[in-house]
């Protein structure tokens, strides 16, 4: 929660030395509220402060890093309920779960699979993000040979999948430096699972069958509540952290309830400040079909699962799951964008055609793609409308005829070229004549309003 400026001041020293550059300590609280200064522009600020201020300024729900190195999974740190009232700020891990009961060929088939698999999309790269690995073998011989060969496979995020503790303690062990998900402690094993987690550097899944076990547990783990009192005031508890790299899960029989445990926690994180239920939350969904899973998947990525497992990643999957993910967790303030400039399509020449449209990342590639599957070489103009799609820049008035013109003309294009046809997209043929007047001498096409017809409209018109 935040400080009100009052709140921060009473932890200053209130000597008023103006070190830091405010005539007093007030107002210099007043700054740090607003967040328009930095606690450490004050030379003489206790710990408590510190401490105080620093827990005051991490988001409600606690960032959780799986892994180490290049590719790691970061969890949580969300701040909003629904996307649009700023943006989400971590997206859903993709997991795929493996076990020790699997022939290792098919292991290596699907960990390599998922490894070399990509998608580009948008001009970003999608990718899966973890694999998981349970033991169900029964021959903890057996599991371990599995994990080493999974882990030299695969460098990104690892879990470990048991309520066994002494397998998990054992795989913490060996899987020091990779700082694997465990998942999961139960209320028999959290003691013993946080000390070894909190020693070996890994993150540790705290699984419960209700809310009243799932409090008790964060509480125990986290040096909240150590038990006794309701749950209620468990709840309210703010200790000191102990150990706090920690996912929940809290265990459900159906969609319907995982979709409620999930809003309550989010809810009650965000909004009721409960802290106990501030962590990302984890889902391993197994429903025994893959496409009720991947329809599962996909509920869990769209409401507040930070990261979900499935027992099959199929390219089909993925290709859904990555892309709802991507739309998902975009920053709607700030729609992914491609560089204005001039893009050959092709291997475009002096004759080729000119197309023209929005630097909005999602149409720019779609857009370029249709030009490309229609088997003609053009050059495709793409002037700064920031980042916004084409009939919505037009309506901003970032995508109108003189506009286009003018870029045209920046860029240097009619020197290199002496076809003089442009091509403006369908849902603005209204511009036609005004571009007409900004660049003399060219002939302007109104083309297709839909991507999906520059096939037709090529064929017809430039063939
Ligand atoms: S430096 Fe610290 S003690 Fe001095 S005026 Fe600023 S806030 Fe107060």
């Amino acid at each position: 929660m935040a400080l009100t400026g009052l709140q921060i001041q009473k932890l200053l020293p209130k000597t008023n030395c103006k070190e830091c550059g405010c005539n007093t300590c007030l107002a210099f609280a007043m700054k740090l509220a607003a967040k328009k200064a930095a606690l450490s522009e004050c030379p003489y600020a206790s710990d408590e402060a510190k401490a105080i201020l620093g827990a005051a300024a991490e988001p409600p729900i606690r960032t959780v890093t799986v892994g180490e190195g290049e590719h790691v999974l970061k969890a949580g740190g969300e701040t909003v309920l629904f996307r649009h009232e700023k943006t989400f700020v971590n997206q859903t891990g993709l997991g795929l779960a493996v076990d020790d009961t699997l022939e290792d060929a098919e292991i290596e088939r699907r960990i390599v699979a998922l490894r070399e698999y990509r998608l580009e999309r948008a001009g970003q790269t999608l990718r899966p993000d973890l694999v998981s690995v349970a033991f169900r073998s029964g021959t903890p011989a057996r599991f371990f040979a599995v994990l080493e060969r999974v882990a030299a496979l695969w460098p990104r995020p690892l879990a470990v999948r048991t309520d066994d503790a002494k397998i998990l303690c054992a795989a913490a062990e060996k899987l020091r430096g990779r700082r694997p998900l465990l998942a999961s402690a139960t209320a028999a094993t959290v003691d013993e699972l946080s000390k070894v987690a909190q020693a070996t550097g890994a993150v540790l899944a705290l699984a419960a069958g209700d809310f009243n076990e799932l409090v008790v547990m964060v509480n125990r783990v986290t040096g909240g509540a150590t038990g006794g009192g309701t749950a209620q005031e468990q709840w309210h508890t703010n200790g000191e952290a102990a150990f706090r790299d920690i996912f929940l899960e809290l265990r459900a029989d159906s969609l319907c309830e995982h979709y409620q445990n999930n809003a309550i926690i989010r809810r009650g994180a965000l909004k009721a400040g409960l802290k106990v239920l501030g962590y990302p939350i984890l889902r391993y969904v197994d429903t025994g079909d893959p496409l009720d899973d991947a329809i599962e998947a996909g509920i869990a990525i769209a409401k507040y699962t930070s990261l979900v497992v499935l027992p099959a990643l199929e390219p089909a999957d993925l290709v859904s799951l990555l892309t709802l993910r991507q739309n998902i967790f975009t920053d709607p303030q700030k729609p992914i964008q491609v560089e204005p400039k001039v893009y050959p399509i092709g291997e475009p020449d002096e004759k080729s055609p000119v197309f023209v449209t929005t630097n909005f990342s999602l149409t720019y590639f779609i857009v370029s793609g249709e030009i490309e599957n229609a088997g003609i070489s053009a050059w495709l103009v793409v002037p700064e409308c920031e980042g916004l799609s084409v009939l919505t820049a037009w309506a901003a008035g970032k995508f109108g005829g003189a506009k286009i013109g003018a870029f045209v003309k920046e860029t240097g294009i009619e020197q290199r070229i002496t076809c003089r046809k442009i091509v403006i997209p369908g849902y603005v043929s209204q511009i036609s004549g005004e571009l007409e007047e900004a660049l003399p001498g060219w002939e302007v096409i109104v083309g297709p309003q839909e991507a999906g017809d520059i096939e037709s409209f090529v064929k017809n018109v430039f063939r």
